[in-house]
């Protein structure tokens, strides 16, 4: 059974009010008692009084012998019986030997004054006095005991009072504070549990069942708590759970960040990570350093003949190698692909140059690929701050700049190039120039003119090839040599290279209208080679539109298609399966074309222009292009022979049996109508020779 709060309260009020008029009746009981004290002294003192007052009678009668003074004495004798009676009957000792006492004395009195009364001699009356007077002493002694008696025992009276009043006290007292206690314990303690197992509940930390108090309110409290709670619980997720919860998503959150800033194959720190650091490290702050862009120059290569896996490998050894040849303190982050950032702390140019050198070496090492050894081959650009800037953008773009010309010229540069306000202005003119070209692009500026290329046995006109040209907004003619690369990089030359095609197939009609059969020739890129649709495109342009394939000869250069070899190989069966002539372009610019040649039924190879002209006064170089026509006739490939400006080009084309050729010599490019006209002249010419 529950005892509630209520019931506790009134229990304990009840008991208290009793215990208060406790002490109140004793307190008015002892008032009262004091009152009958005095009043008893009072009647006490009188008696003395009285009895006093006998000797004065007694000797009052011994004088005069009057009959007055004995009626007196009877009286007063009457009146002090009444009273010590009274008094008796009061102190309650009526029985006692005091009583006794009093009585023998009051009676021996009474008996000497009767005898008193009836002697008439005088030497009985003396001795009756005698007596009398005897006995009177012995009353008002007896009475003094009796007062005082009385006044002993209502001391007592009053101080039993007082100590049950004392008692009463203390019991109130002992009350008083068992009240507190158990006002403490019925109402603090519960209110106590109750706020802890709320918070336990806030917390997400309580337990399926809550301790509960016995007092009964609060027991009542508790019950509907818990049933709460168990509610709560069923339908709600706890704080704890849901700090749990926003806990594993920070973390989950964090290493997403983390990987997010990680590049995945190599560990190193990615871009973001790169350019995150500095927008917590002012360079402007720092001391001199330089930053390094470092570009493998044949990953596309491994990838293309040893497979992704091996490209893989390489990226990680590289990375491995930067690791161990930087300083400590140096940043270093892969930017993407092929790329490596490194933030070098140094105050020296020579010995940065040097560090990139060493840089480049320990990277040249060779790697076991697969079973494989292979070399990395790396260009490395290099921007110093503050001199070339102070904010990593700038310092990447001069840096970037920097490698694509150590890049671009391996050989003078030795693939290592430290930035300079001229290559700024170079890479300017560039980017003015990809501005321009992406406007050229929307506006179709291009236009497509046509070499010619003669056969050397007949001298007749063998064919065109098809050139691209384009003038900057300023007028000035720009050379192929620098837009095309630029339109492969934006992927524009699929779109330009498609009106190539289509310029192209217009002339080859027109020539045709006019009675010549001729082939013309197109250069096609390795970024057009790529392109899933560039067959079935050709097929829709040339086979669809009912012309000959074989009129339009491909050429491709031996980058081109090294940049994928394997899927360009694929595509070049496609294409001859399609009726196309294939042609190597450039042919001895490269260092593998000997190999192509193995690996690819060529129709054409075209000798680079550069080869020619340094026939002529190279002996080594000539006997290569003899070479090339020996091996033309083991494998049944035509040779064109490019850069054909003087007659003593034409004489050695024809010295080595070689089937045609092009250059300044017969003509530069021209526009269709000119070289229509040019045409017309030159077959005139030719039936005059
Ligand atoms: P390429 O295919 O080797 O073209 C031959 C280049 O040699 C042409 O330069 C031509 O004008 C030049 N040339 C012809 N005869 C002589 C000569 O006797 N002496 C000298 N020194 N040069 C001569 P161009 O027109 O400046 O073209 C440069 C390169 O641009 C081309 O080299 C080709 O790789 C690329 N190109 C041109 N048109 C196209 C095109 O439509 N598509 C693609 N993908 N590339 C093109
Ligand atoms: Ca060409
Ligand atoms: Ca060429």
């Amino acid at each position: 059974m529950k005892i509630s709060i209520k019931q506790l309260l009134t229990l304990l009020v009840l008991t208290l009010l009793t215990l208060m008029s406790v002490i109140l009746y004793i307190g008015d009981q002892r008032k009262l008692i004091r009152e009958q004290v005095s009043e008893l002294e009072q009647k006490a003192f009188i008696i003395s009084e009285q009895a006093n007052r006998l000797n004065v009678i007694v000797a009052d009668f011994n004088f005069y012998h009057s009959t007055n003074s004995l009626t007196k004495w009877s009286k007063t004798l009457d009146k002090i019986e009444r009273q010590s009676v009274e008094l008796l009957f009061l102190t309650q000792q009526s029985d006692q030997s005091l009583a006794k006492r009093l009585g023998t004395d009051i009676y021996r009195i009474r008996q000497q004054f009767e005898l008193l009364k009836e002697a008439s001699i005088e030497k009985d009356i003396q001795w009756i006095t005698i007596n009398l007077n005897t006995y009177s002493q012995n009353l008002i002694t007896h009475l003094h005991n009796l007062s005082e008696q009385t006044r002993i025992l209502s001391a007592e009276e009053l101080s039993r009072l007082s100590s049950y009043q004392e008692l009463a006290l203390s019991v109130t007292t002992f009350f008083a504070l068992a009240l507190l206690l158990v006002l403490y314990t019925a109402l603090f303690i519960p209110l106590k549990t109750v706020k802890s197992e709320l918070k336990k509940i806030g917390d997400g930390t309580a337990l399926f069942k809550i301790n509960k108090p016995s007092i009964k309110e609060w027991y009542e409290l508790t019950v509907s708590l818990e049933a709460m709670y168990q509610k709560l619980r069923a339908t709600t997720v706890s704080r704890k759970e849901l700090l749990d919860e926003v806990e594993m998503r920070k973390q989950a959150e964090l290493s997403a960040r983390e990987l997010a800033r990680t590049d995945y194959l190599t560990g190193l720190p990615n871009r973001m990570r790169f350019f995150e650091y500095f927008q917590f490290h002012d360079l402007s702050k720092q001391e001199e350093g330089y930053l390094l862009f470092l570009d493998i120059d044949n990953l596309k290569s491994v990838n293309d003949n040893l497979g992704h896996i091996a490209g893989d490998q390489l990226l990680r050894s590289v990375s491995q190698v930067i690791l161990r040849t930087a300083y400590h303190g140096d940043n270093i982050a892969r930017l993407g692909g092929d790329e490596f950032a490194i933030l070098h702390y140094s105050e020296s140019e020579s010995e940065v140059l040097e560090f990139a050198s060493n840089l480049q070496q320990a990277i040249a090492e060779p790697i076991l690929v697969d079973g494989t050894h292979i070399r990395a081959r790396c260009s490395i650009g290099i921007a110093g701050y503050p001199q070339d800037g102070d904010e990593i953008k700038e310092l990447l773009s001069c840096a970037d700049t920097a490698m694509y010309f150590a890049k671009r010229n391996p050989v003078t540069t030795s693939g290592i190039v430290r930035f300079t306000t001229k290559l700024g202005d170079l890479s300017r003119h560039l980017f003015t120039l990809q501005h321009q070209l992406r406007r050229a692009v929307e506006l179709q500026e291009f236009q497509v003119w046509f070499q010619p290329q003669i056969d050397i046995k007949t001298m007749q006109v063998s064919g065109f090839e098809a050139l691209l040209r384009w003038q900057d907004p300023d007028g000035r003619s720009i050379s192929p040599d620098v837009f095309v690369p630029l339109l492969e990089k934006s992927v524009d030359i699929v779109k330009v290279g498609e009106m190539v095609f289509d310029k192209a197939i217009l002339f080859h009609r027109m020539l045709r209208k006019l009675g010549y059969d001729l082939s013309i020739s197109i250069n096609v890129s390795a970024v057009q080679l790529e392109r899933e649709d560039f067959i079935s495109s050709l097929q829709l342009k040339v086979l669809d539109s009912g012309h000959n394939p074989a009129h339009f000869p491909l050429e491709l250069t031996e980058t081109a298609i090294f940049k994928n070899k394997e899927q360009t190989l694929k595509s070049l069966y496609e294409l001859r399966k399609l009726g196309f002539k294939l042609q190597l372009d450039d042919f001895g610019t490269g260092n593998a074309s000997l190999d192509l040649l193995k690996s690819f039924p060529f129709d054409t190879v075209k000798i680079d222009k550069s080869f020619t002209q340094e026939a002529v006064v190279k002996a080594e170089t000539k006997a290569i292009i003899k070479a090339i026509t020996l091996l033309s006739n083991d494998l049944a490939f035509d040779v064109i022979i490019e850069g054909v400006e003087t007659k003593e080009h034409q004489v050695l084309a024809m010295d080595y049996q070689i089937r045609s050729a092009q250059g300044y010599y017969y003509s530069p490019a021209m526009l269709s109508e000119d070289a229509i006209r040019w045409l017309m002249d030159y077959q005139r010419y030719a039936e005059v020779m």
